[in-house]
């Protein structure tokens, strides 16, 4: 059988190449580390932890994180088998010893007799005569391979500076005070008129909600990445809020062409808008929030505007170099780049944020790119799974339309396809509310998950 070529060891890279490796495939696996360093990496081990040392919540029945650990461990994941090794008390969080879980990674690949580690910075695309091969380079993609990976592409479907504004559930949100409606009832293409979900300020709120940005504490550009220039079409909303209490009120807070169906004799004096962002409709992002406030303090300004005083994040906004390309415009259902089927993508630069995402999607290119080199084929995990939720979030899960922009994740609920409502009736036949209704839909959602991904496996 020939080798799979996989370029990138981290979390990403580790994973696909332990999977192809298991699968009884050999692999060449690529890093560039110690020759060239990334501006994040310290270390030439695999599976570098670059930030945190946390993999987020272990709660796999209550979180959509906590689900994915548990998928990859029934899958024989070495990331997740490793972090289990070297966990560090974080409550309910699995958190790890980063040193000890990277030399883990680093000797499970180095011994495994279908792996050989190559030390060296691939500068191109991987060549023909490799064949089947896994680009798994992530956010800090060396320059030379960035610009190969954009020219087989094109302008449109690498970005290099990721401006990200909060994204929120649906269903957090206060609809006796926020209302659907498009400014001027404009129709988009199949859109009812009735497309943003809008939520009124009043002057008084507004002038508070002003102040609370500019004090709010923001986070710090990283050394490398201040060099990267601010889009004027993409500016944090703090930036904008400093330069005039009225410079929102003027640019995506506008009042105009909007009736507010509770209080249709009052004028709002400022308005933040929500778009849908997913096909099932159950996350909405901010329409012009993009923020470097830090999470904390972000959260809290956020819900000071009328109708998000309870919003759930399922995603908070920042503003950080990242190099990810357009996944569902050019890859197809097996990771595949449509116009080099020889070559698949996995990891963070598909556009997925966070470690645990990032070997998620090592884990099915690996499966995916062994099951090739024995001449058989293996689908992706069904969307119900938080495995194929992320594959269906990188593949098409994303709007389509004229303003569809396709955005980095985490994983969480509202990319997994809703289940029915009479669920949230106890044996009584009573209604399920609140917190409570949110903590069964979760379970719900997981055990469904977990059943569905055994047929998978199987
Ligand atoms: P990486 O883990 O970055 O692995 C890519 C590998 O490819 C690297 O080892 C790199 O050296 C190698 N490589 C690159 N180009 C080449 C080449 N041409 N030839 C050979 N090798 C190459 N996520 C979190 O979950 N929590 C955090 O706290 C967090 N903090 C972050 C902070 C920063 C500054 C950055 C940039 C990212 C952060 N992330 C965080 C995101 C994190 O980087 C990813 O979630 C995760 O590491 C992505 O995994 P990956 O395998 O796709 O990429």
């Amino acid at each position: 059988i020939n080798p799979v070529h996989i370029i990138g060891a981290g979390l990403a890279g580790s994973e696909a190449a332990w999977q192809v490796a298991e699968a009884g495939v050999p692999v060449i696996l690529h890093e560039m580390r110690p020759h060239r360093m990334t501006a994040a990496h310290q270390t030439s081990g695999c599976a570098e932890l670059v930030c945190s040392n946390s993999f987020r919540s272990d709660d796999h029945l209550g979180n959509a994180v906590g689900l994915l650990h548990e998928e990859m461990r029934r899958n024989g994941s070495v990331i997740m088998g490793m972090g289990h090794l070297f966990r560090l008390p974080a409550g309910g969080a699995l958190a790890v010893d980063r040193e000890a879980f990277s030399e883990a990674v680093t000797t499970m690949l180095s011994q495994h007799p279908n792996i050989t580690i190559e030390y060296g910075e691939v500068q191109g695309l991987p060549p023909a005569e490799w064949g089947n091969s896994i680009i798994a380079t992530g956010p800090l993609t060396s320059d030379a391979l960035a610009n190969a990976i954009l020219a087989e592409t094109d302008v449109d479907s690498l970005a290099f500076f990721d401006a990200i504004a909060p994204i929120i559930y649906k269903d957090s949100i206060d609809f006796d005070k926020a209302w659907f409606q498009s400014r001027y009832d404009k129709k988009g293409p199949g859109g009812d008129g009735a497309d943003y979900i809008n939520c009124p300020l009043d002057k008084d709120q507004y002038l508070a909600f002003i102040d609370a940005l500019i004090e709010a504490e923001q986070t710090e550009f990283k050394e490398f990445e201040k060099d990267t220039p601010y889009f004027e079409s993409c500016l944090p909303i703090e930036v904008m809020a400093s330069r005039g209490p009225e410079t929102l009120r003027y640019g995506p807070m506008k009042p105009v062409g909007l009736t507010n169906p509770h209080n249709p004799t009052v004028k709002a004096y400022a308005i933040a808008q929500l778009r849908q962002d997913n096909g099932l409709g159950t996350l909405y992002n901010m329409v012009g929030f993009q923020t470097k406030m830090k999470y904390g303090s972000q959260a809290d300004v956020i819900r000071m505007i009328p109708g998000l005083e309870k919003a759930v994040f399922a995603r908070l906004g920042g503003i950080h170099r990242n190099t990810f390309i357009n996944s569902p415009k050019l890859l197809d259902g097996q990771l595949r780049l449509k116009s080099r089927p020889d070559l698949r993508f996995a990891g963070q630069i598909m556009g997925v944020e966070g470690y645990v995402e990032s070997a998620a999607l090592g884990l099915i290119a690996g499966r995916m790119a062994a099951a090739q080199a024995k001449g058989e084929t293996v689908s992706a995990p069904p969307v119900t799974t938080a495995l194929g939720a992320l594959v269906e979030h990188v593949t098409g899960g994303f709007m389509s339309g004229p303003k569809a922009k396709f955005q980095p994740m985490n994983v969480n609920f509202g990319l997994f396809p809703p289940i029915d409502p009479p669920t949230y009736r106890r044996a009584d036949g009573s209604r399920i509310r609140g917190k409570e209704k949110t903590r069964l839909k979760r379970r719900v959602m997981a055990e469904r998950a977990l059943t569905d991904l055994k047929a998978w496996s199987a």
